[in-house]
């Protein structure tokens, strides 16, 4: 993946080589993939070629000479890692340039070489196929050392959550799959509050990082947060259940909520269809915040289009999961026999599987982290800092009543903590309750944050001595 010609001959990086490489190299790109969207795609390309267009030396460009020693010049900045050169066209050759249209490429090989990570949460009654799902969708067994509880174990079981993690990769670039899976969830007797220890564990991964990302390793912060939790609904109920309603009502604010429709296999397609809009109106009648898919972009082509509308009316995805791998048709596929037929997992004409694959992997993944990080996990980073910044500003005004030197809980007086900083916990306060509103200004807080960050650890530290 190296190009050796990169390193070395970093001095002259205005001077442009020719390359006479074929420029058709990035039509290949976009042709090899029509369905990809366009976030997927190289993201260079456009760029570089609105560049060439308006280019006043293109026509000169016919007459230069093409020297063959120049090839392996050092002298123009080549794209590295051999991934994509946006600099590889004809038609660029004697535009001056400075380079940073490389810029994507290193990132993406800054990435890859980091590896990436996703965690995935499964929730839902036991015996609904999340663990036969789990495993159709990332083709791992990753319950080998499960042990199935009898019905009176199970009965008394209190929600246990589990943890599992693979490492996986596929053409060098490498996943670290997180599966926390929740059994035994829906089983006891009395269910009131089951979904506690789940919000519990979301939060407490949320507090993980928040005092990590306030320590001094932040470089090397173990993020556990939950980016996506799928929701397994029974095929059995009408709709929602009571159950089903006060889990998602209760997560919805915590995590990226995706509802499926369990076992589709054991209905009719009109079956599905039916409860999938019984389903979807329930969501909308009790107020649950699923999660929502981005709005598509309107310049993506109509393709893309038509691909994300599938998406958002297969909600709840049906799926069918299986362990097996039957012979249907001559193929070797994962699927279910039974005495009528065969049904595969991975046909769509038989559930919404790949579909929901395809989303989780191809095409959101990044999207719901980006949720986690920027909605999830900043509305309770923001609670946390209040209630810090709350808790100090009362202190402040105790010591100033009662003028009282060295307290039990010695918090020094923060200059910063003023009316400014009251003002500031108002609005965030504000921002909390409509989280949609400031999405987009998110990542700029950091720099306004009512402590400094000495301040903000030890603060943390006080707290949990407590
Ligand atoms: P979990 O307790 O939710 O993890 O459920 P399991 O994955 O252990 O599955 C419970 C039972 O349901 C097993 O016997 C599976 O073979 C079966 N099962 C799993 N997925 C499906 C499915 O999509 N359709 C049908 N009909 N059965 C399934």
């Amino acid at each position: 993946m190296q190009d050796p010609h990169h390193h070395g001959g970093h001095g002259n990086h205005h001077h442009h080589g020719h390359e006479p490489h074929d420029a058709s190299d990035r039509e290949a790109e976009g042709e090899d993939r029509p369905h990809t969207p366009s976030y997927l795609r190289p993201p260079v390309a456009g760029m570089a070629q609105s560049d060439s267009g308006s280019d006043p030396s293109l026509s000169q460009s016919r007459s230069v000479e093409f020297d063959l020693s120049s090839l392996v010049s050092p002298s123009r900045p080549k794209s590295p890692w051999g991934l994509f050169d946006p600099y590889n066209n004809n038609e660029d050759q004697d535009k001056e340039y400075v380079g940073f249209a490389t810029l994507p490429n290193q990132v993406h090989r800054k990435s890859v070489k980091k590896g990436f990570d996703f965690t995935l949460m499964v929730a839902g009654e036991s015996g609904l196929g999340k663990s036969t799902l789990v495993n159709s969708l990332f083709l791992t067994d990753l319950y080998k050392d499960r042990k199935l509880l009898n019905a009176e174990e199970r009965i008394t079981q209190t929600v246990e959550i589990t943890k599992h993690t693979v490492d996986i990769e596929e053409k060098g670039v490498k996943l670290k799959l997180t599966i926390v899976d929740t059994p035994g969830f829906g089983d006891a007797v009395n269910n009131t509050e089951c979904w506690k220890s789940v919000a519990d564990y979301i939060d407490q991964q949320f507090e993980q990082y928040f005092r990590d990302e306030s320590g001094l390793n932040r470089k090397n912060i173990q993020d556990n947060r939950v980016h996506c939790c799928l929701y397994f609904i029974s095929p059995f109920g009408h709709g929602l259940r009571p159950l089903d309603v006060e889990f998602m009502k209760a997560l919805h604010e915590k995590v990226n909520i995706v509802p499926v429709l369990a076992k589709a296999d054991t209905l009719t397609p009109s079956e599905v269809k039916k409860k999938k809009i019984k389903i979807r109106e329930e969501i909308e009648q009790y107020g649950i915040k699923i999660y929502q898919f981005p709005d598509c972009d309107s310049d993506e082509d109509e393709d893309f289009k038509q691909q994300d509308l599938e998406l958002k009316e297969s909600i709840p995805f049906a799926v069918i999961g299986s362990n097996t791998v039957v012979e249907a048709k001559g193929k070797r596929v994962r699927g279910r026999l039974y005495p009528w037929g065969i049904v595969e997992v991975e046909n769509s004409a038989h559930c919404d599987f790949v579909k929901l694959r395809n989303m989780l992997v191809r095409t959101h993944m990044q999207d719901l982290k980006d949720v986690t990080r920027e909605t999830h996990y900043e509305n309770y980073r923001a609670q946390c800092i209040q209630s810090m910044t709350r808790m100090v500003v009362k202190e402040r005004n105790r010591n100033k009543l009662t003028r009282e030197s060295g307290t039990d809980f010695p918090i020094p007086v923060v200059p910063g903590v003023t009316d400014e900083t009251e003002k500031l916990i108002r609005e965030k306060d504000e921002e909390v309750r409509h989280p949609d509103r400031e999405l987009e200004s998110h990542h700029h807080q950091h720099d306004d944050l009512p402590f400094s960050f000495q301040t903000q650890s030890l603060i943390i530290s006080q707290l949990t001595e407590e």
